[in-house]
């Protein structure tokens, strides 16, 4: 059992938009060293590897200009919510064919066709149907695709992914699928400065990782936990994160706001 003393990790959900903006490629160095540092020291509070997690910058709202600094300073993955902005950007820096695009939103079946040109990654799968409108697109484009399935930990009604109590039957359906990689699971945290809340969603993701393992069918891989953004990446890597979703930290205050992307966040609360 876990000897580590209990740990009281505050959010950065104070910071909310407050994030300095990132306007040259120093900008972007200066600031994906310090969620490095915070990762590494994250790490170490728990003894994990700080190369066991791996940090996805979200450039979502991002104009191509600025994605293309954050490049020079080393970024070679993307993270987009929205399918046709990650698409266009794509075409954009079509010249980068060093670059890889993870969409880390909801899906609607009429976008797959474009998730299945250009995604390396999808980490927002929460039903069959979405799971079936990739696979035909794969097969269509002869490609792959690496997938988390998306879980709503925080018990929010309005939240994408499948209640926890649905994904063992939903994982079991998965191996139909050949042009889908199960990699793991990902989840959005309660957006609260609560920590202790926030920490609840990651252990809950955690914990059943741990149960699905069990019964998984062989093909579908669960080591990955994509959990925490820059309010609160350093909660999730105390609580086993593998992949981090790190936007405003790096690339400054967004303008539009977060209800946009997520039906339930509400503006203001609880931060
Ligand atoms: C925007 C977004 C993030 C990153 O949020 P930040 O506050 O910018 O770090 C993480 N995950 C998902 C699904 C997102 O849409």
């Amino acid at each position: 059992m876990s000897t580590r003393p209990p740990l009281d990790t505050p959010t950065l959900h104070d910071q909310h938009g407050r994030w300095p903006p990132a306007e040259s490629v120093d900008d972007f160095q200066h600031n994906i060293a310090a969620v490095q540092a915070r990762i590494a020291a994250s790490c170490q509070r728990v003894g994990r590897d700080p190369a066991s997690v791996r940090l996805l910058p979200v450039s979502k709202t991002k104009p191509e200009a600025s994605l293309r600094l954050a490049y020079a300073a080393g970024c070679r993955q993307f993270g987009e919510n929205k399918p046709q902005e990650a698409y266009r950007k794509w075409e954009e820096m079509a010249d980068l064919t060093d670059l890889h695009w993870s969409v880390i939103g909801h899906l609607q079946t009429n976008k797959a066709k474009l998730v299945a040109r250009f995604a390396t990654e999808f980490q927002a799968l929460d039903s069959l149907r979405v799971a079936e409108a990739l696979e035909r697109r794969l097969q269509a484009e002869g490609r792959g695709l690496d997938v988390f399935v998306q879980v709503n930990t925080s018990g929010e009604a309005s939240k994408y992914g499948l209640p926890p109590e649905e994904v063992a039957a939903f994982l079991q359906q998965l191996p139909a699928f050949s042009a889908l990689r199960v990699r793991g699971l990902m989840t959005l945290a309660l957006l609260s400065a609560e920590a202790s809340r926030v920490r609840n969603c990651f252990i809950l993701l955690r914990e059943l990782r741990e149960r699905l393992r069990q019964d998984a069918p062989a093909s579908i891989e669960l080591d990955e936990l994509s959990m925490g953004m820059s309010g609160d990446y350093e909660i999730a890597i105390e609580e086993g994160a593998t992949v981090v979703r790190v936007g405003q930290a790096i690339f400054g205050a967004r303008d539009t706001p977060d209800a946009y992307y997520w039906p339930s966040a509400e503006q203001g609360e609880a931060r």
